[in-house]
């Protein structure tokens, strides 16, 4: 490259040519010299010989040096021999025809070294590159900014580099996005891999804080580190955001703290253009666990009453079930005897009995039609159809009992197959029904020691969507066939309804549900319904 040397000057009084009032091809800043002088930016060219041809004013600010010194002189010679060696890419580039940027700290005459945004920009001409300008702009103070924001607010904010995100995507091809983004959608294993790609560049105060890390420390760990399992398919949506070009996302999740805790969290991101220069994204926390929590004790609350709502739904069902089945059954004793009578006459009257019997008849059809009926119209009550993403009801389900599991030791583990169509059902009783499994299997598994893992599975198959729960508890043993009874408990505080419940809702739902032995010897309850039902009242 400075071998392809275009023009070669005669040594000159270096002052004639930045002085010089005529017009100069070499010096192609000089008439507007004063202008330039003027710019709070370092400004310079070089030729192809790599020997400075223009520097205007600011370097006297910023080396303390006049510029006229400079002229004249090598790159190398000006700036050293190993800033030099790293400048090496960029002049190559711009001998190529391109522009640079880069940041870099520059020495300053006051013997500190200032953050520099410096670009290098060829000159071209109809003979090709005939040097390059060089431009650097001080921007410690836009750093000062920065970190007065980036550490002043109360926000936790982190700055990650996405290097190898962007690497990972750029391996799909041409059509990197589209297929990044389904590889996410189908492989929920990528985010925590992904995640845990993501060095972490700086954190704030605030974060510092909240996550209970020291600054230092937090440098250069896996952002990964901080994301829980039930974080992950909040951050594959923001991957996603990401991946798609989208410039801003916004969701809840939870996090974790370098001593284990669990947080509520904000969760915000401002994603870069793409300028490919770019190579960190910062992601803003907000804790709002005390919103949270409050949350979910409504929810609980809410949870609760409707629970005792629905016991004393039961218990009126029953007193209005044996207030109206007790007449029908009254008369069905009382023919009963009255044909018993008659056969055991001497001679008995076989037309009385016939009588006796068609009332009997009639009377139990009308006792069994009450039950249908009041059980219909239970079931009317509560019912209300929806069509929607069954993975999505099933995370929002976990979130909203994560903080009772967590309290009992579970460790709750995802796997949602992501190819699972729409569901059409009642979404508040399917969460029942999930909650209920979720919080047996959490206590069962409570009082045992070791790890607590509980494994939420969904997938489709054969027509139907399946989703099971499974513990390492201590399993159900013989009592299997029991737990689905009404009334069946083995705990003190227990009801025993839970499961009659979730039972009665399934098959509402023409729907399944049934419990085996888990792999590792917990219970694995498992319920599937249909999947192209189309919405109608159960019966
Ligand atoms: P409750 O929770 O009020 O006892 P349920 O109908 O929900 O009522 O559960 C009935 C019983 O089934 C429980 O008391 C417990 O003995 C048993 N059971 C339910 N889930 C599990 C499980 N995952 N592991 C072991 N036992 C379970």
């Amino acid at each position: 490259m400075m071998g392809n040397t275009k023009h070669r000057m005669d040594r000159k009084n270096p002052d004639e040519y930045a002085r010089s009032s005529e017009p100069q091809v070499d010096v192609p800043l000089a008439d507007i010299r004063d202008m330039v002088d003027t710019v709070p930016a370092i400004m310079s060219y070089f030729d192809a010989n790599l020997i400075c041809r223009f520097a205007n004013e600011y370097h006297f600010g910023w080396y303390g040096r006049s510029p006229s010194t400079m002229i004249g002189l090598h790159l190398r010679d000006i700036i050293g021999e190993t800033d030099f060696a790293n400048r090496m890419q960029y002049i190559e580039r711009a001998f190529r025809g391109e522009s640079s940027s880069f940041e870099t700290l520059i020495p300053h005459h006051d013997g500190s070294y200032r953050d520099t945004a410096v670009r290098y920009v060829p000159r071209k001409t109809e003979r090709g590159v005939e040097g390059f300008y060089i431009l650097a702009f001080d921007v410690a103070v836009l750093h000062h900014r920065f970190h007065s924001v980036f550490d002043g607010t109360a926000v936790g904010f982190w700055m990650v580099d996405f290097t190898r995100i962007r690497k990972w995507i750029a391996e799909f091809g041409p059509t990197g996005a589209v297929a990044a983004t389904e590889a996410l959608r189908d492989h929920p294993s990528l985010v925590g891999m992904l995640l845990d790609a993501m060095p972490i560049l700086d954190i704030n105060h605030k974060t510092a804080s909240l996550f209970h890390v020291p600054v230092e420390e937090a440098k250069g760990r896996r952002f990964g580190s901080w994301c829980p399992d039930e974080s992950h398919p909040a951050f594959r949506k923001q991957l996603s955001a990401f991946i798609g070009g989208e410039r801003f996302f916004e969701t809840e999740t939870v996090m974790r703290t370098a001593s284990g805790q669990l947080v509520d969290v904000l969760l915000t991101c401002a994603f870069p253009t793409n300028d490919l220069t770019e190579n960190a994204f910062i992601i803003g926390t907000t804790d709002i666990s005390s919103r949270v929590s409050k949350e979910h004790e409504l929810a609980k609350t809410q949870a609760d009453l409707a629970h005792a709502l629905r016991v004393a739904t039961l218990g009126e069902l029953m007193a209005s079930i044996t207030h109206e089945i007790s007449q029908p059954l009254g008369a069905i004793a009382t023919d009963g005897n009255g044909a018993l009578r008659w056969l055991r006459r001497a001679e008995p009257d076989l037309r009385e009995v016939e009588l006796a019997i068609e009332r009997m008849v009639s009377e139990s059809t009308r006792a069994s039609d009450i039950i249908a009926r009041t059980r219909a119209l239970a079931m009317k009550d509560a019912h209300s159809r929806h069509t929607f993403s069954l993975n999505e009801m099933i995370e929002e389900t976990v979130q909203i009992v994560r903080r009772q599991l967590a309290g009992l030791g579970a460790e709750i583990i995802l796997h949602l197959k992501s190819s699972i169509p729409a569901v059409t059902a009642d979404r508040v009783q399917l969460q029942q029904v999930l909650i209920n499994l979720l919080m047996n299997a959490a206590q069962a598994m409570a009082g045992q020691p070791g790890p607590k893992k509980l494994v939420v599975k969904s997938k489709a198959a054969e027509g139907s969507a399946i989703v099971s729960v499974t513990d390492n508890g201590p399993g159900l043993g013989d009592y299997a066939d029991k737990v689905f009874d009404v009334f069946y408990t083995t705990k003190e505080s227990g009801m025993g309804m839970g499961l009659t419940i979730a039972k009665s809702i399934i098959s509402a739902h023409d729907g399944d549900i049934s419990v085996t032995a888990g792999a590792e010897g917990g219970a694995k309850f498992m319920f599937k319904i249909p999947l192209s039902r189309v919405t109608g009242s159960p019966s």
